[in-house]
């Protein structure tokens, strides 16, 4: 039996069989045998030399060649971290930041958040003084900057997962250049999976840059590139001979075709977003015990990853499953690079992640499930070849795939960048279109950002940063947009609320039960759910698990995930902790939601629509009988974006008039579903930004 992909495993039996010797997952080796065992440990002195005699080191090496957890520790044995200073690891994302830290330090024998520790937004496990490697996220060694711009606390900043090209990786690339100017002692390694080393390496070289110090004798500016070989296996790709209409159920599938020809070896599938991988499965959890009927030596274990998962949920991916079992990772983008999971041989990729697209005309950033670059794709494959040659299974036609871009496009290029220039700005980078980018972004993007900080008053005349606002906006660690919320409830009064609502939207889903529970969550979810929306049923939620008394199994009876909520808790008395700094008294609003819905639209004021009551005047006959909505401020030329209220929002079905929204995403039908929406009134918006709204208040009467 060939499956949907018309091949057929046998050939291939015996090669893995040749080389099964070397897969022997119950192998425990010593940590230290390990390290030893790694790629990159060839070229341990090499790297220290190239620290040593070079500003800027450029190391390109596969996923799993031992980058990320290796070279600091190299600079620690080589002395980089004396006199107090750190070196500094920098990643994408958290979940990345907070496994990789972990491992660090079970290698090293230390307790994590001594010697070796990490930094997340809102989490700081590392010890002034104590702690030697930190890793980091971009973000937060930005955040940092602000501080010390210089970044004083470190020798080295290692620059990780730059083929990623973040927003914030590629910001911190920018200022790093101007700070090496500054400071010759400092060293800058930038670490990835892939990359265009020599776009880099340009960008980095200083030699040709006259009136930059001189920094000591024998320190080159030309910056030093380093190419570490994989140790991966052949990986042999197999493409769908008809497109799939649902990738998710074909993946299932796939996974049980793999699972019944009995071959050795975890499954790692990737597909874009919680939602998915949870039904997955739950889809998988099916398969499992149709399998069991059978006869199969195997049971399947299928395992969620995806960043909102709780940290210890998480964990259970990256263990190896017990004997008997074989593991099925469903997992998100993070699994691409960020990550290593051991013992994956078969690989099945959706081709699909979910991307931010940004477009200025409409200003609207929305997040949508995009295909996959091919660089993604060869990423995902290459996760099959750790152990011994293995297999990835595109679900898509090979035709299908080659039409596939070459790269991803820099995110850079495809977000909203009000933050971005919020930050520069606070850093003393006036003016942007000058700044040194390491690829600029679209000037209209630009322009949307300094017209959004301007409508949140962060801005003066000269668009510089504005006192004491601007200056405020930039010290909140939250988007500039809830920072403004913040800022506007100290003036009427609601501090309370408004930190409780930012907390709550600066963690992932406070829902649980996800899996196969959606009933139960829906009803949860109604009986907490107010007229006035979303962000105050947040509100609703978090006073009624106070009234439990923080109660965790209060919290499970109601379908919350209690961690989350007590991390929530934890980031509220941190922004509480930052108002008071700025001066704003913590005050509450009691029974008065408007002042907490005025204050949210004060932030969120260039996110405001109305609904428009005919599809008329948007030609679209399936829309019809649909809530559309149009937004208020003025867009660029062009169709108006059609908008609607997700189909989870609390007031999907009440549909109200005026309201404010936190994000939209994009379905597939080209509609941009606003989630987390708040009920308003009109008449406000003048009153907190004439110089965005004048007409309002008037259209209406
Ligand atoms: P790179 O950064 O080059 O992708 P890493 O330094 O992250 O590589 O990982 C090197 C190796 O260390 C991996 O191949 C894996 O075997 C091991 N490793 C990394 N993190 C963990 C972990 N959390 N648990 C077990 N092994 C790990
Ligand atoms: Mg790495």
């Amino acid at each position: 039996q060939s499956g949907a992909f018309g091949v057929s495993f046998d050939t291939d039996r015996d090669a893995a069989a040749a080389s099964l010797p070397t897969f022997n997952r119950n192998e425990k080796l010593a940590l230290q045998d390990q390290r030893r065992r790694l790629p990159v440990y060839q070229h341990r002195r090499e790297i220290l030399y190239l620290v040593e005699h070079h500003a800027t080191v450029i190391i390109v090496g596969e996923t799993g060649s031992g980058k990320t957890t290796q070279i600091p520790q190299y600079l620690l044995e080589a002395g980089w971290c004396s006199h107090g200073r750190m070196v500094a690891c920098t990643q994408p994302r958290r979940v990345a930041a907070m496994t990789v830290a972990a491992r660090v330090a079970e290698e090293t024998g230390s307790t994590l958040g001594q010697a070796v520790g990490y930094g997340i937004r809102f989490e700081d496990v590392s010890t002034p003084g104590l702690t030697q490697i930190r890793f980091c996220t971009d973000g937060v060694l930005l955040q940092e900057m602000l501080q010390d711009p210089l970044l004083t606390a470190y020798s080295v900043i290692m620059v990780d997962e730059a083929h990623e090209r973040s927003l914030a990786t590629d910001t911190l690339l920018g200022l790093l250049k101007k700070v090496q100017r500054r400071r010759p002692d400092l060293r800058v390694i930038i670490a990835s999976a892939t990359l265009e080393a020599e776009r880099v390496a340009a960008f980095f070289d200083a030699s040709t840059v006259r009136g930059a110090k001189a920094g000591g004798d024998d320190l080159s500016k030309q910056p030093a590139l380093l190419s570490v070989e994989g140790r991966t296996h052949s990986v042999q790709i197999h493409y769908l001979e008809k497109p799939c209409s649902d990738y998710v159920r074909t993946a299932v599938q796939t996974a049980a075709d793999i699972h019944r020809e009995d071959m050795p070896g975890d499954i790692l599938i990737f597909l874009t977003g919680q939602q998915e991988c949870e039904d997955c499965v739950v889809m998988l959890e099916e398969e499992a015990r149709k399998v069991r009927a059978g006869r199969a030596p195997l049971r399947l274990m299928p395992v969620p990853l995806y960043a909102g998962l709780p940290a210890a949920a998480q964990l259970a991916a990256f263990e190896h499953a017990p004997r008997g079992y074989r593991k099925v990772v469903v997992a998100t983008n993070i699994a691409e690079t960020s990550v290593t999971i051991d013992g994956v041989v078969f690989v099945i990729d959706s081709c699909y992640s979910k991307q931010t697209a940004y477009n200025p005309l409409t200003g609207l950033e929305s997040l949508l499930v995009a295909p996959v670059s091919k660089a993604s794709a060869a990423q995902r494959a290459g996760r099959a070849g750790r152990v011994r040659p293995g297999h990835c299974f595109r679900l898509c036609t090979e035709a299908d795939f080659q039409a596939l871009s070459d790269a991803t496009v820099p995110e850079m290029q495809r977000a909203e960048l009000s933050g971005t220039v919020l930050r520069l700005k606070a850093l003393g980078v006036d003016n942007m279109m000058t700044f040194d980018w390491l690829a600029p972004p679209p000037a209209e993007t630009m322009i949307r950002a300094l017209e959004l900080l301007h409508a949140l008053g962060a801005l003066d005349v000269s668009a510089r940063l504005s006192k004491p606002v601007g200056q405020q906006l930039a010290e909140l660690p939250v988007d500039p947009r809830l920072g403004a919320a913040l800022l506007a409830s100290g003036r009427l009064g609601c501090s309370e609320e408004v930190a409780t609502v930012v907390a709550m939207l600066s963690v992932h889903s406070v829902w649980a039960g996800a899996r196969g529970e959606r009933k139960a969550l829906e009803a949860a979810k109604a009986k907490f759910a107010v007229g006035e929306g979303d962000l105050v049923t947040y509100l609703n939620v978090w006073k009624a698990w106070q009234e439990s008394g923080r109660d965790r199994r209060w919290a499970a009876r109601n379908c919350l995930n209690h961690r989350t909520l007590l991390r929530a808790a934890d980031i509220r008395s941190q922004l509480c902790h930052h108002l008071r700094r700025l001066g704003i008294a913590m005050e509450s609003c009691d029974t008065e939601v408007a002042l907490l819905r005025k204050a949210l639209a004060a932030g969120l004021l260039m996110n405001a629509v109305q609904l428009v009551d005919t599809a008329a005047d948007i030609s679209d006959p399936s829309s019809a009988g649909v809530n559309i909505y149009r937004i208020l401020r003025s867009t660029g030329p062009g169709p108006l974006p059609k908008l609607r209220i997700h189909a989870s929002s609390v007031l999907a079905r009440t549909r109200p008039q005026w309201l404010v929204f936190w994000q939209v995403q994009q379905s597939s039908s080209g509609w941009f579903e606003m989630q987390e929406v708040t009920a308003i009134e009109p008449h406000w918006l003048p009153e907190l930004a004439d110089h965005v709204y004048t007409q309002i208040g008037a259209q209406r009467s």
